[in-house]
């Protein structure tokens, strides 16, 4: 193994600036997000190749605006991966040297590789080492991140141009039009935009990952009453937990003698919209989760909940993150899980509204937009 943990015999380093380099990454929000850096730091090492980003079609708009990309191909809905091939190479055209840069390295991302032109130099990111990953999928010890995340895609950038280079910056591109759209949203369900806001999304794709809805409802409330609005996202399917957060948080007289309510947003934003309502925000609190990634990456001001999975995989300058660490079974996973497995779910019941509320306003405090990191 090398010194960044990808096995030599995947490399095959170029001698010149490719022409093209064809990104794999195909989801989701948070990991397509979490690429930014190294593809930031690969265009500053080629800056005449050409980078064509390939990923699922509805997430397309979270790199459309990146300027480092020069071009996204969607993979649409049920397509193949040999006439997804096609217009891969559709999109490098009559480009003689090609690499691939695969930082999804799932059966997915296999199997296209398989349709691609055998000379064209392929990289494959390391997400996590064999011994790393077996005694935490059987319990038999919490996980330990041993690097960042955005650090592994950055080896993987390192291996296929071969030299060390300068990290690059979490961004997310926002396209023309989101903030004014976010406005004029927020502007309908009652928002000043002149006033704090607060975003809040209580989501995450795993329970485990959820820090209770009524915390979160307690701490929407704390906000009111300090005269800060707030709003509270989360998909479709999240409508219920959302609903369940702002019915518990309710009506607050606020401290200048207004009655606030949390404005509920559930299943109303697309990528887009989310973008620029996340951009509009003076701090957002959020799981584990996509929305937590988007909030950093804009440079918002981020409390961010962790409970089951392990912070110590992204970095927190100019944010906060609150985690249970002296419990001994966390974190006990790498995803999330459907349940606590010990039944106590202390990791994230045990995270106090206090806390949160204490971290909370030193962010709004800040005000200012956070410095970016990855
Ligand atoms: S309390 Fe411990 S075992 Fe239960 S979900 Fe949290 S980290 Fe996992």
């Amino acid at each position: 193994m090398t010194r960044t943990g990808l096995t030599p015999l995947r490399v095959l380093r170029l001698r010149d600036e490719p022409e093209a380099v064809i990104v794999l990454r195909f989801s989701a929000l948070g990991d397509v997000l979490l690429t930014s850096p190294a593809i930031a730091a690969l265009r500053a090492a080629w800056p005449r190749t050409r980078i064509v980003y390939a990923i699922k079609e509805r997430f397309t708009h979270l790199v459309a605006h990146n300027p480092h990309v020069s071009e996204v191909v969607g993979l649409r809905e049920g397509e193949g991966p040999w006439s997804y091939a096609q217009r891969l190479r559709a999109a490098v055209g009559q480009a003689q040297s090609v690499a691939v840069l695969d930082l999804h390295g799932k059966i997915r991302s296999k199997l296209l590789r398989a349709c691609l032109p055998p000379s064209w130099t392929r990289v494959v990111w390391h997400k996590r080492d064999l011994l790393e990953t077996v005694p935490v999928k059987l319990g038999l010890k919490p996980h330990r991140a041993s690097m960042l995340f955005a650090d592994r895609y950055h080896a993987a950038v390192e291996q296929l141009v071969g030299r060390t280079l300068p990290r690059g910056e979490l961004r997310a591109f926002l396209g023309a039009g989101d903030a004014a759209r976010a406005r004029e949203l927020l502007g309908r369900a009652g928002i000043d935009l002149a006033r704090p806001l607060v975003g809040m999304s209580p989501g995450a794709n795993w329970e485990t990952k959820r820090w209770p809805a009524e915390q979160y409802a307690q701490l929407a409330r704390h906000s009111l009453a300090s005269g800060v609005q707030v709003v509270i996202q989360g998909s479709e399917l999240e409508r219920d937990l959302v609903q369940r957060v702002v019915r518990a948080a309710g009506e607050v007289q606020s401290a200048d003698g207004r009655a606030l309510r949390a404005v509920d947003l559930a299943g109303q934003l697309d990528l887009a919209a989310l973008g620029g309502v996340v951009s509009l925000c003076t701090a957002f609190v959020a799981n584990d989760s996509g929305p937590m990634h988007l909030s950093r990456a804009l440079g918002v001001p981020t409390l961010a909940l962790f409970g089951s999975t392990d912070p110590r995989m992204f970095s927190w300058t100019g944010h906060r993150v609150l985690f249970k660490s002296e419990l001994a079974c966390a974190p006990c996973s790498f995803f999330g899980r459907r349940r606590c497995p010990r039944g106590h779910f202390r990791c994230m019941r045990e995270l106090s509204v206090d806390e949160a509320w204490l971290a909370l306003q030193e962010l709004l405090r800040g005000g200012a937009r956070a410095s970016l990191s990855a």
